[in-house]
Order: C-alpha cells, then sequence, then structure tokens
C-alpha cells in the first residue's frame, strides 16, 4: 500500500513547477484505467465483446498517459486523456444514449483544463469553448438520432452509479489537490514572511527589537494619540564595556549583552519598550509618562543594572550604565505626518544622547534627565 501511495505521489517536475499537473493527470488517468478493467469485465460477462474491444483501446491509451507523467510529459498526458475521453464519451452516447450519465464527464475535462495546466488565461478560455462544444455536440447528437442499442434498466442503472461515482470522484481528486498545493504554498510564504520580518525587526544576540522597528512602534503609538501624558526617549550606555570584553573576552561581553538585555526587556514591559540601538546602547521608550516619571523609572532601571551579577564561569562580572532622558514633542495637530512624528524622535534621540555623555563625562554610572 506505501509503496503504491509512493508510486502515485512520485515527484518527476522541475524545481520551479508546482507537482500539481502531474499529480491531477496522473490520478485521473487511473481513475479512469479501473474504470475501464471494471466495464471490461462487466461487457466480457454480458458477452459484449466489440465494447470489450473500445474498453481495451481507452484502458491503454489511459495507461499511456499515467506513464507520461512518470516522463513529465504533463501537457501531452493531458491532451492524450482528453482526446480519449472526448473520444469514448461521443462514442458511448451514440450506442446508449442519454440516460447513462457519460456525457457529465465534460466537467471533469473542463476543470482539468483550468487546474491541469499552466496555460495562459485565454487558451484555457479557448479550450473551455472546445469542451462547450463537445457538450453542445453531444446533446444534439442525442435528439437528433435514436442510440445503436436498447440499453436495459439494470445496466442504465449501473452505468447511472459508476459514472456518477466516477465523475464525482475525478472532481474531489482535482480540487483536493489543488486547493492542498494552493494551501501549502500559501502556508509556506507567510512563514517565510513571517520569519523576513522577525529578521528585519529583532536583533539576533538579544532578541531585544532593533532601532528601526522601536521607532516605527513609537511613530505609530504617538499618531494614534495613546500617549496623552507624553513620551519619553532613554538612551543608556553600558560603562567601561571595552573592559569586560579585554578582561574576560568577546563571548563573555556577549552574555552579558544579553542577560541586561533580559533585564531591561522585563523591567521595561510596565513603561514602554526596551531596544537594543546598537552595540553597547540600548534605546528605552517610556510611553505615556512625562520626563519626571521616565527620569525615576530611569534610575529604578540603573539599579536593578548596579545589582545584576553576570555568572562567567566562576568569576562575577558587574557592569553599570549611563543613561540619558528627553522627552518627544507628542503634540498632535490635524496634518501632521509620520515624517514630521520621525523627525521629532530623531530630536529626542539627539538631546537624550547629549544627556548621556554629558553623564559619561560627570563620571558615568548615572541618569541626567
Ligand atoms: P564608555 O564608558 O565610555 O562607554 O566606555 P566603553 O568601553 O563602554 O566604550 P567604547 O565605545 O570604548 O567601547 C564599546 C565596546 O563595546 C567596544 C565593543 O567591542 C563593544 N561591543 C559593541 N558591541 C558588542 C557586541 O555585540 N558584543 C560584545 N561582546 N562587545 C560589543
Ligand atoms: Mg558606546
Ligand atoms: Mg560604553
Amino acid at each position: 500500500m506505501n509503496k503504491l501511495a509512493q508510486l502515485i505521489w512520485k515527484d518527476v517536475t522541475g524545481e520551479n513547477e508546482s507537482n500539481r499537473v502531474s499529480y491531477i493527470v496522473r490520478i485521473n488517468a487511473l481513475l479512469m484505467c479501473i474504470y475501464f478493467i471494471i466495464f471490461m469485465v462487466v461487457f466480457s460477462i454480458q458477452g459484449m465483446f466489440p465494447t470489450v474491444g473500445t474498453c481495451a483501446i481507452c484502458l491503454a491509451t489511459y495507461g499511456l498517459a499515467v506513464y507520461l507523467t512518470y516522463r513529465d510529459y504533463n501537457t501531452l498526458a493531458l491532451a492524450i486523456y482528453s482526446i480519449v475521453t472526448i473520444f469514448w464519451m461521443m462514442r458511448f452516447v451514440m450506442q446508449w444514449g442519454w440516460e447513462c450519465s457519460i456525457q457529465h464527464f465534460v466537467f471533469v475535462l473542463l476543470l482539468l483544463v483550468f487546474v491541469g495546466t499552466y496555460a495562459s488565461d485565454r487558451t484555457k478560455i479557448l479550450l473551455s469553448i472546445g469542451v462547450f462544444l463537445v457538450r453542445l455536440a453531444l446533446y444534439t447528437w442525442h435528439v437528433s438520432f435514436e442510440p445503436y442499442e436498447e440499453v436495459p434498466y439494470n445496466i442504465t442503472l449501473m452505468f447511472q452509479i459508476i459514472n456518477i461515482l466516477s465523475i464525482f470522484l475525478s472532481m474531489i481528486v482535482i480540487l483536493m489537490i489543488f486547493t492542498r498545493d494552493k494551501m501549502a504554498t500559501e502556508a509556506k510564504l507567510s512563514q517565510y514572511n513571517k520569519k523576513l520580518k522577525q529578521i528585519s525587526e529583532i536583533d539576533p544576540l538579544t532578541k531585544l527589537p532593533n532601532r528601526r522597528s522601536v521607532i516605527s512602534g513609537t511613530i505609530s503609538n504617538i499618531m494614534r494619540g495613546v500617549c496623552e501624558n507624553g513620551v519619553c526617549i532613554a538612551i543608556g550606555d553600558i560603562d567601561f564595556f571595552k573592559t569586560v570584553n579585554d578582561t574576560y573576552g568577546h563571548e563573555a561581553g556577549d552574555e552579558v549583552l544579553k542577560q541586561l538585555a533580559s533585564l531591561c526587556h522585563e523591567f521595561m514591559k510596565e513603561h514602554g519598550i526596551a531596544a537594543r540601538w546598537g552595540g553597547e546602547e540600548f534605546l528605552f521608550v517610556f510611553n505615556n509618562e512625562n520626563l519626571d516619571e521616565a527620569g525615576m523609572h530611569a534610575n529604578a532601571l540603573l539599579s536593578k543594572i548596579r545589582n545584576m551579577t553576570v555568572m562567567w564561569g566562576d568569576v562575577e562580572i558587574k557592569v553599570t550604565m549611563t543613561i540619558g532622558v528627553a522627552d518627544v514633542n507628542t503634540f498632535i495637530s490635524g496634518d501632521v505626518t509620520e515624517a514630521e512624528i520621525d523627525d521629532r524622535i530623531n530630536e529626542a534621540v539627539g538631546a537624550a544622547d547629549k544627556k548621556l555623555y554629558m553623564g559619561k563625562s560627570g563620571g558615568r554610572n548615572t541618569v541626567v534627565v
């Protein structure tokens, strides 16, 4: 059973193609092989040997279509599938008339035109018109001529059941493969987009948002007017971080950055957001806080940093930070643009940076508001 499944789903398409077409054509041609094997048995029992001969030709032709899908000649396989289907539909409608529902196989062909080829829309429409004309020709024949053979009621019933079953099965197979393929592609694409978004917004070492994402988030917060008490920005720079690297190694420095980032992230959850500004510098956005509140919270954050100990083997590493805090002009008039808010944020970043350097020259390990 497993081997059979492997054989059916065997992939032979090029790397820029979907396997959809070959699966759809292959499984449909296989279904038709089964269909004609059943009829060959039934007609042999009935002694209808010329019909058995027609069925044998159809079986061989569908078998050829199956074979061609393994050689990656999918269009040729589909063409053969369609031609043989049209051939026996006409043949049997002429022979037994309308009651056997053979004519409904045109709908399978119609579906195949749209989901079983990579042809242009124009070609698909032309092929659909062709399928329509086949249907019309069949009906015209049916209303103009009597069938060649009288079919007993029980044979008509058997035909009805087998044909309806086959048509439904074919359509289900076509739609299932088509939707599965489409959904798999969409899922892949959405996962890929998520990954890209994450790569473009998250700093890989500290897992904090990066410069770009924190600024765009802050712009949209201010634009939405959800920060009526104001927005403050703080820039923190680790003191003497080069010494940490020089003394314990770059990896130890990375570990300090990671643990410090996680401490800042936890602390800032209540106030706004912590981001990695670059190197050993962090940016903190205090949403809905004025300069006094932000300064107080920046001091609270600094004392947590002073108390933090990073274990590197047996060694305890401790660091301090110098932080500059400035407020952003959040006044929104009717026609303020995103670019203007961006400028105001940049101004605040510049002011916070100046205060940070004042703190550095004043001896470090401090908050300047
Ligand atoms: P100051 O108190 O004046 O800020 O002194 P400092 O040593 O912190 O400043 P300096 O600008 O001289 O050095 C910053 C150091 O931060 C140098 C650089 O190697 C280190 N650094 C920047 N990014 C990373 C990183 O991702 N990992 C590690 N381990 N070190 C980093
Ligand atoms: Mg620095
Ligand atoms: Mg530094």
